[in-house]
């Protein structure tokens, strides 16, 4: 059959293909530098890219609609086996605790949640890989059950065809042809390093106009430079602006290189010199910028984009890709592969190529075995070049190729070829010992002295990187693991590679003892610990290896003797104890010439594989001749020893003068991370050779190594150089090792324990310290490779866990577990095992037992060890416990030591539990016992001393009668051994009936002991204790004083103390009879009482009416807590102070610590700390520090509590008391509504009119000349009143009222204003009145969040701030003018009462400050708050008039409800009238069923007329027929639930202000209806709302919707989008979802708003108050908020920081997702840290996510963080971090 003709756009293709590349070149060489160009727009040259691209898909289809071609290819495709899909930066991955083969297997969100690890253990994590992390769902090596998920598990539908085949052959064809072209033309154009001019073949120089102008300069990116420096760089270098430094650099951090300047070249090279001059001599590094001709850049930029082509065009067809793979991975002709090439040149990339490189290995080599196996040995025959250039290279790790090693070292299959045929370890370790060749001093050993460390000292850290991958290597070959010929070969080859690295780190960083001079520089130490810390896994590992062959493990057993064979120190001495001569090496651990290394891994390697020698093998015996010849047990001892000698050393303090380095090294010898393969493995070779050696030897050897044997060999000890007390704790010491030598068995291969009984006992020795949470012992339990710790199932059989629903959970270990308990447990250092005794003695005294705490019994030896007992009763161990006991009972002895002796009956014990075990097993020789018994001191010395004979049973019967054992709980183990010492010498008649039972009769004797030592202890301890509640209660004294955090707490509680018996109080003082009524002419006289205080300054008691002024500290704050985000408020709707809108967008918040002060003690306070702070912050200028407050708002701390305030609230006497309300005459009693009205209206109308003519309060003129009689009594009452009883303020409370009333209006404008110019403010009464609305509004809020009721449940300091804010607002009057209080008056008035004007130049004055807001966009609750408090203006021009609570108030109420419930007929209404108010009961419905019986008349009527009132209000707006109309009944009680929460205010606010107690019901939760009633009974309005509406109330309300602007907003059918709802809903902080991983990965689909869609964000950030994703803490989501950072010229800030002051006026609270981290901000740069609202199972948050457990929202902690928000507590929690840090905290919140 004819080929058909293939063709390239319009030229043909030869069958060959062999003009291709030529035909592409020829379209290329103009046509990319033409879509490129960057004179055209961006949309031009996309689409000429695109253009490009296309080409090449029709070129292989030979189609011109390539797509749909494309598409059936990957139809045909089997279904993918696994899903491989590449994991996004910050996208949530899972992995299975229970059976993932290695935490790097994960799988993706969709893949775990149609998976069967739902329901294990699993574990979270946020994929950090950089792009190069897959889901590894259906991968069979990853998965030890339950490889695929639901949509993978197709297995069985593939049809093991070969893709290739399926492929049609001229798309194969062509396919492999264009990929070859494409991908080595992509490798030659990206490698290339001349940047002048392109490739000749592409070089268009000619055709095209040479313009001078095709430079530019391209800036580098590199991990040295700061952001900063960059963005300063080329602010001088480019003279850019700050804004596109910022874009420069960003993208050059994300993409690798950006060019910066475009021009001649001449230009650029002097930029480019500009751009790369050294910051400083010592920079490591110069910013790189390379000067390139545009062309280039074009063939460059293009190329990348043909990468992203291929990669896309791969995931069309299984076929393609493998024909890919053969492109890519064959030999060309003798080179090598294309793929070789590319991972050589890897660091030769820019930063964006390579990870587009990696990204098409990754969905090109690795989606099948075959291919990643290819890769991976391709890889791996390169693994020491690819190695060399990464660490040199100034790029993360994550930008390297090495970053692969992850997914080819992890693969089982791949790996044991690799191992096997391509010797992986060796090539790996070879890679490492490469780079420590240089670092190698004269010895062969690492050193790694400060003075050498400079740059390349980071290549040696990066090199260490390749430990991981032997990691991965070592791990993932282990399961079924084959030992053929090649693998032993390549195995053995790897593992001397490996003691060839610890050979050079064998004895680094030795330490030489300083002793009469401190050190002067702190020796290097973390390079080998940082070594020893990535190579531990590799040796429990190798061990685990070696451990599978018996003869692996002869030839690795003799390798590591032959190093440790060269170690040798020959030089001996000869020492002898009891009798015993032994060659002792003469070195001196802490001489003054000696150098002692912790680093021994050799010896530690031999100690491992120890335990893993078959039965009857050991050191000693033929296999490892000659070897065992060459050196003997005491050589192997040496070193190790050396080590434990200095550990005891340091405890004794000799080791001082070395400084820290020591302390650290000690530290991490022990610490749980390494001590497996460090101090353990020290204990386990000391403890082989121990079974080996002659008993007698050993402990000489041990004795002399301690520098110690000297006590122990003359008849008067000589104490040679050493101190009696540094004699004393080395005795110690050495007594420690002992033991722990005899009594440490758990671990495998030493002790007969399972792996479950030793981490139960790590878990017991934890607990035993305290109480633990679950992360802190995950934290403190060492970690396997090999094995899971199983800490779940192991920490249940030994811990009970408690957890309360708001802390997080405790496990505290079971009183069985507790007999477990061993206070010499060889993990504990000194201060854990303290710790560790005092709380178990104090549990053993709680349950009344005695102070001895007992020894377990340990498991039995594995036989290898056994022969260890012969300790016991060696001669020089009698002699020891002999001669040490007899010191205690001897007269005269230096040595006593009652450590000693406590060590000795430790080791008694443990001899006993041994003799015990023996008799157990049938050896019933009592070989302790009968020593014990018989031994009476090696020579006549000590029993000449004592001039009698004892034995060692006689001297522990002669210790209890010594008068130098004096300490209780040495006492009591005293006794213990004795009496375990009786029963283990019966026990050989006992042992037959005791055989089953395995618990130590000891504890039997224990408990007869402990009953009759109670008593003793019981009388003891009363009398102690009577002593010790003297002492406690000085203590608490300064306690309080030394911690105010506390005294806060108690102080909250004795708070609520004190309001639980005020409230009783309250209760109880009423009228049992009669409700209390607060408004109108039948009030109820006012509960007066007298309000006392005593100041916190300076303690002296003061009263009301006293004439000092009290101030208590308040934080006036701006809120926005209650605006309705929901409802999109008008344009145009403007913010006025007396009119506040009903979106209630923002506000001021006020409140009050409630610690009284006198003025003037404050005042002289202030001035004091303000000029400590000003004396700091000079101070401060060494360290940026943030200032405890800011002066300039006039901050300070309240000085007893310390929480932050900005201002001070005069303590006003009730108005009341101001303005008692006298018995009201009977004229004025006959006001009625109709009339009040009439009148105000009157007044109104006539003010407006005459406005223009007189600007100051023209009512009282015009009031007489109105001269009507109802008139004249509204005056009449007011100033009967006024005349009476005028009281004037005190100069100093009248200018702390003037100060206070400064600092809100200051808050409010956001501005200080001075004293002067504010009085003349006309907005500083609306203010006030305005935060009184708002504060009492927010208390609403937060009662009806609580589910509380309205009264009697509020803090001290809650309901002090409410009363003195009403106070403050009624009585402040007096010192505003009376003329501005009268014009707002009339405006308000206005406002209610007139119709809407109609005519645009009349009453002008409303116009301006009403012109947009009409009904519908104005606070009727803000509103009745000005009114009460403005009117008393209109009736008085002389005096200075204060609310009461009088008929005017009730009216004003009336009408002011009624115009709400207007507002709230205009919204919808709720079909199913379920109450929408929180926490109403459920019962509502049912309750108000009685009732309606009773009253159904009546109701009916009611309903009706509100039926009535409902219509007409609609027709005023032009709805005769609204759609929905309600029922009455549901309109009845819908107007009932919505007007509730302004009753509620109401109520808050009349109660406050006539001092008339609330009715006793409103103390406890009632149904709305209920409610409703107690509370207009309370405040004398009409019990049912129909009759508020009488025919004047309905008049004005059918003027306000009459409305033009109204109307129009319900023709136009905008409605109601615009109308608040009411009733007003609490604001709750976003909904969360319940799993936090569901929240990571849509926190992962977030793009950064500014990067145009290209960059997720780093730091993605969620509002918690409005809801909005931000890209925080990030360069390109910066704003510019000049005069933000006082002193900084620079004036951008964060995305947070910025959005905190739109959406929460500065305060603002944040989740940061990735770091599971909630962040407050608050005012300019001050900020702190909350765990977030998210708890694992136990209880405990995960910041940073560092333990992985999956993490479910925490309903308690979050509504206290939403009550936090809602009560205003933002600020008040940042200001007592700072305090909390004193300012210490360096964090630069503004970049957040
Ligand atoms: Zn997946
Ligand atoms: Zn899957
Ligand atoms: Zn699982
Ligand atoms: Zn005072
Ligand atoms: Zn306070
Ligand atoms: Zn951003
Ligand atoms: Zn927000």
């Amino acid at each position: 059959m004819e080929e058909m003709p293939v063709y390239f756009g319009d030229v043909q293709i030869s069958q060959d293909y062999s003009n291709l590349k030529q035909t592409l070149y020829a379209k290329w060489k103009d046509a990319v530098p033409g879509a490129y160009n960057q004179e055209l727009t961006a949309q031009q040259r996309e689409q000429q890219q695109k253009k490009l691209l296309t080409a090449l898909d029709k070129f292989i289809t030979q189609s011109d609609d390539p797509s749909s071609i494309l598409n059936n290819l990957k139809a045909a495709d089997d279904p993918p086996l696994y899903c491989g899909r590449a994991l996004r930066n910050g996208e949530p991955t899972y992995s299975c605790r229970d059976c993932a083969l290695d935490p790097t297997c994960v799988l993706c969100m969709q893949c775990f949640h149609l998976s069967g690890h739902k329901t294990h253990k699993y574990r979270v994590e946020i994929n950090t890989s950089g792009g190069s992390g897959y889901c590894d769902c259906g991968d069979v090596d990853a998965w030890k059950t339950a490889p695929a998920c639901s949509q993978h598990d197709k297995a069985n539908l593939a049809t093991k065809q070969d893709p290739e085949a399926r492929l049609p052959e001229d798309i194969k064809r062509r396919a492999e042809v264009l990929i070859d072209v494409v991908l080595q033309h992509c490798y030659t154009v990206l490698v290339r390093q001349e940047y002048n001019r392109p490739l000749s073949e592409l070089d268009n120089s000619s055709a095209s106009k040479t313009s001078s102008n095709c430079f530019c300069v391209m800036l580098l990116n590199d991990e040295i430079h700061t952001y900063d420096q960059v963005i300063e760089r080329l602010e001088k270098a480019v003279h850019c602006t700050r804004k596109e430094g910022v874009e420069y650099a960003t993208t050059v951090d994300r993409e690798g290189r950006t060019p910066v300047y475009r021009g001649p070249r001449s230009n650029c090279q002097k930029i480019s010199s500009a751009i790369q001059e050294k910051f400083s001599s010592s920079d490591k590094k110069i910013l790189e910028a390379l000067i390139m001709h545009e062309t280039v850049v074009a063939h460059q930029e293009f190329a990348l984009s043909l990468l992203r082509w291929l990669e896309h065009l791969l995931e069309y067809s299984d076929g393609v890709r493998r024909v890919f793979c053969r492109v890519a991975m064959s030999p060309r002709g003798n080179t090598q592969s294309l793929v070789e090439d590319i991972l050589l040149s890897d660091t030769l990339f820019w930063k964006a190529t390579r990870q587009q490189f990696h990204q098409l290995f990754m969905t090109g080599v690795f989606k099948d075995v075959e291919n990643k196996t290819l890769f991976a040995i391709l890889f791996t025959k390169h693994y020491g070049a690819i190695y060399e250039k990464f660490v040199r290279d100034d790029h993360y790790r994550i930008a390297s190729a090495t970053v692969v090693t992850v997914q080819i070292y992890t693969v089982t299959t791949i790996v044991k070829v690799l191992i096997e045929k391509h010797h992986l370890i060796e090539v790996i370790l070879r890679t490492i010992l490469k780079e420590s060749e240089k670092w190698k001093n004269e010895r062969g050993i690492l050193s790694f002295q400060r003075r050498r460390i400079a740059k390349d000292y980071d290549i040696f850290k990066k090199v260490q990187f390749a430990l991981n991958d032997l990691k991965y290597a070592l791990s993932s070959a282990l399961p079924g693991l084959q030992w053929s010929t090649d693998m032993k070969k390549s195995f053995l080859a790897g593992f001397s590679t490996f003691l060839e690295l610890f050979s050079q780190i064998q004895g680094m960083d030795g330490m030489k003892r300083f002793t009469t001079q401190h050190i002067e520089i702190e020796p290097e130490w973390e390079t080998a610990f940082n070594i020893q810390l990535k190579s531990h896994d590799c040796i429990a590992l190798l061990l685990r290896w070696c451990s599978s062959n018996t003869e692996i493990l002869f030839d690795v057993y003799s390798t590591v003797l032959q190093h440790l064979v060269k170690l040798r120190d020959v030089s001996t001495c000869q020492i002898t104890v009891a009798q015993h001569t032994v060659d002792c090496c003469m070195f001196e651990v802490g001489g003054t010439e000696s150098y002692t290394s912790i680093h021994l891994p050799l010896h530690r390697m031999l100690a491992g594989l120890n335990n893993y020698l078959p039965e009857g093998v050991n050191f000693l015996s033929p296999q490892f001749a000659p070897l065992n010849k060459r050196m003997d047990l005491a050589d192997l001892l040496e070193y190790p020893l050396r080590v434990l000698v200095l550990l005891a050393q340091v405890q004794a303090d000799m080791w001082k003068r070395n400084g820290y380095s020591i302390l650290n090294q000690i530290y991490y010898y022990q610490f749980v991370k390494c001590r497996q393969e460090m101090y353990d493995r020290d204990i386990q070779l000391l403890q082989a050779i121990a079974a080996l050696m002659d008993p007698n030897s050993f402990i000489i050897h041990l004795l002399h190594k301690f520098n110690i044997a000297s006590v122990f060999q003359q008849e008067e000890p000589l104490f040679s150089s050493l101190s009696v007390k540094l004699m004393t704790t080395l005795i110690d010491e050495f007594l420690h090792l002992l033991i722990i030598i005899l009594g440490e068995r758990y671990v495998e291969g030493v002790g007969e324990v399972t792996r479950d009984e030793i981490i139960q006992r790590e878990i017991i020795h934890l607990l035993a310290i305290n109480r633990m949470s679950h992360s802190d012992l995950d934290k403190n339990l060492p970690e396997d490779p090999n094995l899971e710790t199983n800490l779940e199932s192991n920490v249940q059989k030994v811990a009970e866990f408690q957890r309360t629903a708001a802390s997080k959970g405790m496990y505290s270990l079971t009183d069985e577990c507790r007999s477990q308990f061993n206070s010499c447990f060889y993990h504990y250092n000194k201060s854990d095992q303290s710790k560790a005794e005092d709380y178990q003695r104090l549990h053993r005294k709680n349950s009344g037992l005695d102070q001895a705490l007992p020894i377990p019994s340990p498991p039995r030896w594995c036989s290898r060890y056994a022969a260890i007992s012969k300790l016991y009763t060696c001669d020089v161990m009698l002699y020891l416990i002999h001669t040490l006991l007899g010191n205690m009972v001897a007269k005269r002895s230096k040595l006593k030591s009652e450590s000693h002796t406590e060590r000795v009956l430790h080791l008694i014990t443990l001899a006993l539990h041994n003799d015990k075990q023996a008799c157990l097993a049938g050896d019933k020789s009592l070989a302790f016992v009968k020593a014990a018994q018989s031994y009476y001191g090696a020579s006549d010395y000590h029993s000449a001393r004592l001039n009698e004979r004892f034995s060692i049973h006689d001297l522990l019967n002669k210790c209890v009668s010594s008068p130098h054992v004096t300490h209780e709980p040495i006492k009591d183990l005293l006794q213990y051994v004795l009496k375990y010492f009786v029963s283990v010498a019966e026990v050989e008649f006992e042992a037959a009936a005791q055989s089953s039972k395995t618990a130590s009769p000891a504890d039997d004797l224990f408990q007869q002991q402990a009953a009759r030592d109670r008593q003793r202890r019981l009388n003891k301890a009363a009398k102690s204790r009577s002593k010790l509640l003297d002492k406690m209660a000085k203590m608490q004294r300064k306690f309080l004083l030394d911690s105010k955090d506390l005294f806060e707490e108690c102080s909250n509680e004795a708070e609520s103390q004190l309001k639980a018996a005020s409230s009783l109080m309250d209760i109880s003082s009423l009228d049992d009879t009669a409700d209390p009524v607060a408004l109108g002419l039948h009030q109820t006289p006012s509960h007066s009482h007298v309000d006392n205080f005593v100041c916190i300054l300076c303690q002296g008691a003061s009263t009301i009416n006293d004439d000092s002024t009290i101030v208590y500290a308040a934080l006036i704050q701006r809120s926005s807590v209650l605006s309705r985000k929901d409802t999109q408020a008008p344009e145009g709707t403007s913010v006025t102070m007396l009119f506040t809108p009903a979106d209630l967008r923002s506000g001021v918040f006020t409140s009050t610590c409630g610690h009284p002060m006198h003025a003037s003690c404050w005042k002289r306070y202030h001035e004091n700390a303000v000029a400590k702070e000003q004396a700091r912050a000079q101070r401060a200028f060494l360290g940026w520090r943030i200032p405890l407050f800011d002066i300039e708002k006039g901050e300070f701390y309240c000085p007893l509590c310390e929480s932050i305030a900005n201002a001070v609230l005069p303590v006003l006497p009730s108005v009341q008391k101001f303005q008692p309300s006298l018995p009201v005459s009977a004229s004025v009693s006959e006001v009625t509504l109709t009339d009040w009205l009439k009148v105000l209206t009157q007044l109104s109308n006539a003010g407006v009119a005459s406005a223009a003519v007189e600007e100051h309060c023209p009512f009282p003129d015009l009031a007489r000349q109105a001269a009507d009689t109802v008139f004249s009594q509204l005056m009449g009452l007011y100033d009967y009143i006024a005349a009476l009883n005028e009281t004037v303020l005190s100069e100093e409370m009248s200018g702390m009222v003037t100060k206070y009333l400064l600092s809100t209006y200051s808050v409010f404008k956001g501005v200080k204003v001075s004293p002067l110019e504010a009085l003349e403010e006309k907005d500083l009464g609306p203010v006030i009145w305005n935060t009184t609305a708002y504060t009492i509004q927010v208390t609403e809020h937060l009662l009806r969040s609580d589910g509380k009721p309205l009264f009697g449940h509020l803090t001290q300091r809650e309901e002090m701030c409410i009363m003195l804010l009403v106070r403050f607002a009624s009585i402040c009057r007096k010192v505003l003018p009376q003329s501005v209080v009268g014009l707002h008056c009339k405006t308000l008035l206005q406002g209610l009462l007139l119709p809407h004007p109609t005519q645009p130049n009349q009453f002008r004055e409303i116009l301006d400050i009403m012109s947009n807001n009409c009904i519908l966009d104005i606070d009727v609750w803000h509103y009745l708050v000005s009114l009460v408090f403005a009117l008393p203006s209109l009736f008085a021009s002389r005096t200075h008039l204060i609310p009461t609570g009088s008929v005017n108030e009730q009216y004003l109420l009336h009408v002011l409800l009624s115009l709400h419930m207007t507002q709230i007929m205009l919204g919808s209404i709720p079909s199913e009238s379920k109450s929408p108010v929180v926490n109403q009961p459920s019962s509502s419905a049912t309750a108000t069923q009685p009732e309606e019986d009773t009253n159904m008349d009546t109701e009916e009527d009611n309903s009706c007329k509100l039926i009535q009132v409902y219509m007409r209000i609609h027709a005023s707006i032009g709805i005769v027929k609204p759609q929905s109309a309600p029922s009455a009944r549901q309109l009845q009680t819908h107007i009932i639930n919505a007007s509730l929460p302004f009753l509620r205010c109401a109520a808050l606010l009349f109660a406050n202000l006539t001092d008339v107690p609330a009715p006793p019901a409103l103390h406890a939760l009632s149904d709305p209806p209920e409610e409703y009633a107690i509370i207009s009974r309370y405040l004398a309005i009409p019990a049912s709302p129909s009759e508020l509406f009488i025919d004047e109330v309905v008049e004005i309300l059918v003027n306000k919707c009459s409305d033009m602007r109204v109307q129009q907003r319900f023709s136009q059918g905008r409605w109601p989008l615009m109308v608040v709802e009411y009733p007003l809903k609490v604001n709750t902080l976003v909904k969360l979802p319940s799993d936090f991983s569901e929240l990571i990965n849509s926190a992962s689909l977030f793009m950064c708003p500014n990067s145009m869609g290209s960059d997720e964000s780093r730091t993605p950030t969620l509002c918690l108050i409005c809801g909005e994703m931000l890209c925080s803490q990030s360069y390109c989501c910066q704003v510019e908020m000049p005069g933000f950072r006082s002193g900084s010229k620079d004036n951008s800030i964060g995305a947070a920081s910025h959005h905190a002051i739109k959406c929460g006026n500065g305060s603002c609270m944040f989740l940061r997702v990735r770091q599971c981290q909630v962040v407050l901000l608050s005012g300019h740069n001050k900020g702190c840290f909350l765990p977030a609202p998210y708890v694992d199972d136990y209880g405990e948050s995960d910041v940073q996510l560092k333990r992985g457990n999956p993490l479910h929202l925490c309903s308690t902690a979050y509504r206290d963080l939403h009550r936090l928000w809602l009560s205003h507590g933002i600020q008040q929690r940042v200001a007592r971090s700072v305090i909390a840090s004193s300012g210490h905290l360096l964090a630069e919140w503004f970049h957040l």
